[in-house]
């Protein structure tokens, strides 16, 4: 369950050059929905999600998540619930010297000591099969497509099994194959943990498959709309007909 209250962020200093991005937006995401975030560019949507992943500070407002309040957590804790969530960042930032393999076991280096190695292994190959990278596991960043890129990213984010993920425009450099292929891959694995989704996109096809639809504009929240979709708990994994009513 994700809570946002009168959040704010504002960039660049003096009066002409300051831009509000987020502007006191108020927000209840109950834990399992599935959320699109859309709006037209520059709306906020990416500093929204950087905001409520803690990758970026509010200049005001409060933002929790589950139990906790983020917007007042100091450095460790921040870097504990970073480890906790999944982010998928609309340019990747996959970490250019490491393998695919190894990116998406990035997350889990510090932690986990308990998993045997074997065992994340062997998951970050079987994440790596699902987003249709199989046999890539030793190909750098730079030997990789956009899209591939991007789909590494998505097995990144999800290594760690989230309660949370919020992804940035996860299909935005996919052909609408892959795009279902990835969106599938998110929902089955949403579903299996329990896992409440925020996803910014353009794309009529990846907000249709949500269970609610949310519009920024100017950095404000306009709409916010129950699209009559199941939640990713009930949804098949099977069902890959975006426009299917329940
Ligand atoms: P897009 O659909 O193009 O990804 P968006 O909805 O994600 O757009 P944001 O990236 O959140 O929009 O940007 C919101 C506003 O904040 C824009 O006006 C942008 O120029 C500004 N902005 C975002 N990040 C920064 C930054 N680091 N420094 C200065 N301005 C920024
Ligand atoms: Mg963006």
């Amino acid at each position: 369950p994700v809570t946002v209250k009168d959040l704010r962020r504002t960039f660049g200093s003096g009066p002409e050059n300051r831009i509000t991005a987020v502007d006191g937006v108020h927000l209840d995401i109950a834990a399992g929905e599935s959320v699109a975030l859309t709006g037209p560019s520059g709306s906020g949507k990416s500093t929204l999600l950087h905001l409520i992943g803690a990758v970026e500070r509010a200049d005001a407002g409060v933002i929790r998540v589950g139990d906790e309040e983020i917007t007042a957590l100091g450095r460790r804790e921040l870097a504990r619930y970073r480890g906790r969530i999944g982010f998928v960042f609309q340019r990747f930032h996959l970490l250019p010297a490491l393998t695919a393999l190894d990116n998406v076991l990035a997350p889990l280096l510090p932690r986990r000591r308990a998993d045997t190695p074997f065992d994340r292994v062997e998951r970050a190959t079987g994440l790596l099969a699902a987003v249709g990278l199989a046999g890539r596991e030793k190909a750098l960043p730079s030997q990789l497509s956009g899209g591939q890129q991007q789909r590494v990213a998505i097995a990144r984010a999800l290594i760690a099994g989230p309660r949370l993920l919020l992804a940035d425009e996860p299909t935005g450099n996919l052909d609408s194959a892959t795009g279902t292929r990835v969106m599938d891959l998110i929902e089955r694995l949403a579903a299996e943990h329990g896992c409440t989704l925020l996803i910014a996109t353009h794309e009529e096809a990846v907000a249709g498959r949500c269970s609610r639809v949310l519009t920024l504009r100017d950095g404000q929240l306009v709409a916010d709309v129950r699209t009559g979709r199941d939640e990713p708990a009930a949804t098949s994994h099977l069902d890959t007909d975006p426009d299917k009513e329940r």
